[in-house]
Order: structure tokens, then sequence, then C-alpha cells
């Protein structure tokens, strides 16, 4: 007999559906009434021995997924093996995954390195592990079957950088499993590109399309309401709406808090904020639920650049594309000169965050309209809470906006808060955190980690850059000794070359050299052989499904 905990059960965002399991969440991706899958309640971390902050990165991960996953569908050896793999040394390069080093003692500000995974930044993390977890659940449909009669899976994504590399080098050379990448030709960085056209196994395609990343994103969605692929090809996203992604991610908030526990720099009255660069909401939602699981966070401060719709919610109670209300909340007109494009994304220099809607926040809507309307059972709770999240994105889809009630805003504040940062405070932040000695270059150098360069600087990348100006305000609000900030750095500024040097330009007269933070991985990148095929616009759907079945059919063949 299966049996299941209520959080290892799961349920759509937008009310239609119940009862699915994680297998299914994880392979379907999105609900077919267009929700997002939620667990249908977030379990306590429960019981756990004293001496659980020695717990390795693995360990931690296992007790969470555990919480989220039903042992009759992944038997315990089973789920421990496959996060074993998923965070291995030959995987991720710091022993300890995402090791957390100190910023700056008397501002008690500690960075969380999330980048030493195998493309340099956070979304290795999740990636990995949803790798792993699409081969495992092949491997075991696919028993005793053969040629023709076996599931294979088709990955589609757009990506515009990040995305893409992660999710190839989560799914390269995997049984039963392609991977299909579409990237805008010429737009993305030279090393995210050649990352990605490097990898040469055969289950890999990278498609570069001659057009803009809005064209890549418009042929996935044509692909998966397509009914003569899906009718011959089982298609699946690695984008953040998937819900292990997400579950992943709780594991660095639990670890780094273990770490600060470890070290001695927490006491019992300690209060800790952690603060995220944030985009599509992924991030910082598995932040939500390490809070909801008993980790003691005072608060998650979203950190956005300049695309700054989540920053105006929660100044307004209005989560608008455009901001029509509450103009002041944003602080006027986007500086330097930056133009948005027609549809209304800015091109900031922190690019992974460059997006007009977050996906993810549609889960957190979904948690507070549950917690607003805490009257009645809770079935009935449940169905008002999904009516509401799909009346909302139904207006956010037919004018642009929605605006939410002052109760679930108030609700909204107990976890969060937000600030926006600028290009121009990015620059700023680079220069100012490299023109002070810190512990973190020390401590960095001491656990293999590259992006310090000599001389004791610490380099930060743009995305980084967002998160501790974002603290560095936060602490202003709640100083030390009191309170204790974790800024999340979720890319390796060796990826963001161009916004680093621009602003540490001046600092070539002190010695400052790139070359000094580039990891010998992306030493001549560039040069290695590449595979790639190259998309035109005007081939349309046709021409791409095409591609696909013949790419598909060739690695079938025996
Ligand atoms: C994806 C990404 C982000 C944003 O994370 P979300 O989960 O989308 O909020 C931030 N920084 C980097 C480097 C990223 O790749």
């Amino acid at each position: 007999m299966a049996s299941y905990t209520l959080s290892q059960k799961y349920l759509s965002s937008r009310g239609g559906s119940y009862d699915f399991t994680f297998e299914e969440v994880v392979l379907q991706g999105l609900a077919s009434d267009g929700g997002l899958f939620l667990p249908q309640a977030i379990p306590l971390m429960g019981e756990v021995p004293d001496d659980w902050t020695n717990w390795s990165f693995g360990e931690l991960a296992y007790h969470i997924f555990s919480k989220y996953i039903s042992p009759s569908e992944i038997p315990p050896e089973d789920l421990k093996e496959i996060v074993r793999k998923s965070y291995s040394k030959s995987v991720f390069r710091s022993p300890d995954v995402t090791p957390l080093v100190t910023l700056d003692e008397e501002k008690q500000l500690y960075l969380l390195e999330l980048f030493h995974g195998p493309t340099f930044a956070f979304k290795d993390v999740a990636l990995q592990f949803l790798g792993n977890l699409f081969e495992y659940f092949l491997l075991r449909r696919n028993q005793g079957k053969s040629g023709a009669q076996r599931e294979h899976l088709t990955v589609i994504g757009a990506t515009s950088g990040d995305t893409g590399s992660a999710a190839i080098y989560g799914l390269r050379g995997k049984q039963d499993v392609s991977v299909m990448i579409m990237f805008p030709k010429g737009r993305v960085s030279p090393v995210q590109e050649a990352q990605m056209t490097s990898v040469l196994d055969d289950n890999v395609h990278n498609l570069a399309v001659d057009g803009s990343f809005d064209d890549c994103q418009d042929f996935v969605k044509a692909l998966f309401s397509d009914a003569g692929i899906n009718k011959t090809h089982k298609l699946a996203a690695v984008n953040s709406i998937n819900w292990a992604r997400i579950l992943a991610q709780i594991t660095y908030y639990f670890h780094s808090y273990a770490s600060l526990i470890k070290s001695g720099k927490i006491t019992s009255s300690s209060k800790i904020r952690f603060v995220v660069p944030t985009g599509n909401f992924g991030d910082i939602l598995a932040g939500y639920f390490a809070k909801h699981m008993g980790l003691p966070i005072e608060k998650l401060v979203i950190a956005t650049n300049e695309n700054d719709i989540l920053h105006r919610f929660w100044k307004t109670g209005y989560y608008e594309k455009k901001p029509v209300h509450g103009r002041e909340a944003h602080g006027g007109l986007p500086e330097d000169g930056v133009k948005a494009d027609e549809d209304g994304v800015k091109g900031t220099l922190s690019p992974a965050m460059d997006i007009l809607v977050s996906s993810n926040f549609e889960r957190l809507l979904w948690f507070l309209a549950f917690q607003v309307h805490s009257l009645g059972p809770i079935e009935q709770q449940r169905k008002i809470a999904g009516q509401r999240v799909k009346g909302w994105l139904e207006e956010l889809k037919s004018s642009g906006g929605f605006g939410v009630q002052h109760q679930l805003l108030q609700a909204a504040k107990i976890d969060f808060e937000s600030e926006r940062v600028s290009d121009k405070e990015t620059l700023a932040t680079i220069r100012g955190i490299y023109s002070t000695e810190t512990p973190a270059a020390k401590e960095g150098r001491s656990q293999g980690t590259t992006g310090i360069a000599k001389h004791g600087r610490y380099i930060l990348d743009p995305h980084s850059a967002i998160g501790v100006a974002a603290a560095l305000r936060s602490i202003e609000r709640a100083p030390p000794p009191e309170t204790l900030h974790i800024a999340l750095a979720t890319a390796h500024p060796a990826k963001f070359s161009s916004a680093v040097t621009e602003a540490l330009e001046k600092e070539k007269e002190n010695g400052f050299r790139f070359e000094d933070v580039l990891p010998e991985q992306f030493v001549g990148l560039e040069k290695l052989p590449q595979r790639v095929t190259n998309v035109k616009k005007s081939d349309g759907l046709e021409g791409l499904r095409a591609l696909i079945r013949s790419r598909v059919a060739s690695r079938e063949a025996p």
C-alpha cells in the first residue's frame, strides 16, 4: 500500500486538481489547468538530532526531500543515491557544496556561495537533482522494455544564458532523455554560449535561433501546445516552474544556518535575514518553504534589479507589468537611460533577473490567499485560494496587472521585505566590496574558491552585487548584533565579465586583472569543438518540429 503524508501529495495553484504524486509533478512540470504544483501542506522539519548542524549537504538534502517525496514513490535507498549523485565531489567543486563566507565581520554580513557547480551559477544546485530524477523515473518506467517501447523524454527549453547551460549539464549523457535548448543567436554572452555548445553528448542539442529570447520562448510555448508533437513525443520542461527545482533549493537555507551555528556566530536570540537576488522568484520561494518548515528566518529580503515588478508589489499591493499605481514605489523613471523593449523588459547588467513577471510568485499568492481565508473546512479554503489565484492570473493576462486586498499584502510583509537596485548601484557595490579587504577573500581561497582576486579582495558578479546592495540597506534597518544577514551569491563573476570589468576599470592601476578570476574551466572554452544547429524563425514551428523528430529518432536508433 502506498503511503503518503499531506506534504507528499500535490495540488494545482489554480484550484482545478489535487492529489498528484511527486513523479507526476516532476515529469509534467505544469498542471493541466495552467497552474503550478504545490505540496498540499508545508511539512515541519520535525525531530532532528542535536548534531544535525554537522550533517553534510547531502544528508540535509535527503532529510528535506523525504518530507516531500513518499518512500513508496522513491525508496529511501534510491533517494539517497540520487542525492549522492547530484551533490558529489565530482559535480560540485566545494566540499560544502554551497559554502558560506564572511563578507563583513562588523556588519555580520555573510555570503552564501551558490556557484560551485558545473556551470558556475546557482541553477546547478537544482538542475543536477532534476536531471537525476528524470533519469531515475525513466529507467524505472523502461525496465524490461526495448527499442520503440521505451519511453523517451524530450526536454525543451529557452534560455537567455544560465538556465540553458545548467539544464544541459544536468541532462548530458542521460539515458532516454533528449535536451533541446534554444537561445537567441549572438545575444548570449560568449562564455555562456560556449558553455552550452561545447557539450558534445549525443542527447544534447543546441539550437541558435535568429531572433530574440522571446522568439525562443514563443517556440517553446508553441511546441508545448502543439497536438502533433505531443502525440509522438513526451515533452518536459526544466524552467523554474518545475517543483523539484524549488525543492532542491530549500537545502542551502538550512545548510548555511547550520554553518553559522557551528562557527559559533549565532546565539539563540539572533535574528537571521536572507537576501536573495530575485527574478522568477524560485530561489527566494525556497527560503519561504525553509522558514515555514521551521528555520528561524526573521525576514526574506527580495532584491530586484530595475525590472522591479515584485518590489512594486510589496510597496503598493499591485502586481503590474507596467507601473500604473504607486509610481513613487520605484523612485521615478529608470536611471542611466536604460530603455525598456516593447514588452517592457529592461536589459540590465544582471540579465538572469531581467523578467517582466515572476512565474513562481503564483505559488506564494496561493499560500497567502489560503492563509487570509482561513475560515471553514480546509477543502473549501483550498478551493477559494485556487479561485483567487486563477482570477488574478486571468486579470494579469487580460489587463496587465491586478491588485490584492490590504490584508493579503500585510500577510506578504510578515515574511518578506523588498529592495530595488539599479545598474549604477550594482557597479558601485562591486567596486565598494572590491575596495575593502574582506575575510571572504581569504576564506574563499582556503576553500579553493575561484572568483577571488589576488590581494585579498573579493569580486562579486552583478547578480550577487544586487543582493549585497540590498543587504547593506537592510542592515541599516536591522543592524547587528541582533540581526545577521546572509546574502545569496548566485553566479561566479567570470560569467559576467563585461559588467565586472566595467565596474573595476579603474582598479587596473591597482593590479586588477580579469584573468585572475578566470576559472581554469573557462580558459580556452571558446576554442573547444562546438556543436550547434541554426534555426531560422522563418522555418516556423513546422521546421522545428521536423528537426526535433529527426534528432530524437537518430538517438533512438540502435
Ligand atoms: C536565475 C538567476 C537568478 C534569479 O533566480 P530566480 O529563482 O529566478 O529568482 C539570479 N541570479 C542568477 C545568476 C541566476 O542565474
